[in-house]
């Protein structure tokens, strides 16, 4: 990145190019999770087109099936996510961790990076 263009960051203006890092993440749906064992959290970003599978029977119409793992322990955490048509989580079930909000993630990255 040029000095120029960090200039234009800087002040908000509108940048003569288009930039692909604010272009709105349409196929991504993020989860959040705490690892049972030692309390880490973890992101993880789905992709509504690759990563989901329709279910006929079921509480919801897809399906999510992930292995997450957290980068302090290890320990794998095995989510089953069903989800409506509208992509939101209708049941969850996590072996070995737990699914928490987006605002709970937040909340608890707070806590332990305190700046
Ligand atoms: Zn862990």
């Amino acid at each position: 990145m040029s000095f120029l263009d960090k200039l234009r960051q800087l002040f908000g203006g509108g940048g003569q190019q288009p930039s692909r890092t604010t272009a709105p993440d349409t196929t991504g749906l993020w989860f959040h999770f705490r690892c049972n064992k030692c309390g880490s959290l973890v992101r993880i970003r789905v992709d509504k087109r690759n990563d989901l599978n329709r279910e006929e029977d079921g509480p919801g119409a897809f399906l999510l099936r992930k292995d997450v793992m957290d980068d302090t322990c290890f320990q794998l955490m095995q989510a089953e996510i069903w989800l409506d048509g509208d992509y939101n989580i209708v049941a969850s079930d996590v072996t070995g961790g737990s699914l928490i909000s987006e605002q709970e993630y937040r909340a608890a990255q707070e806590k332990q990076q305190p700046q």
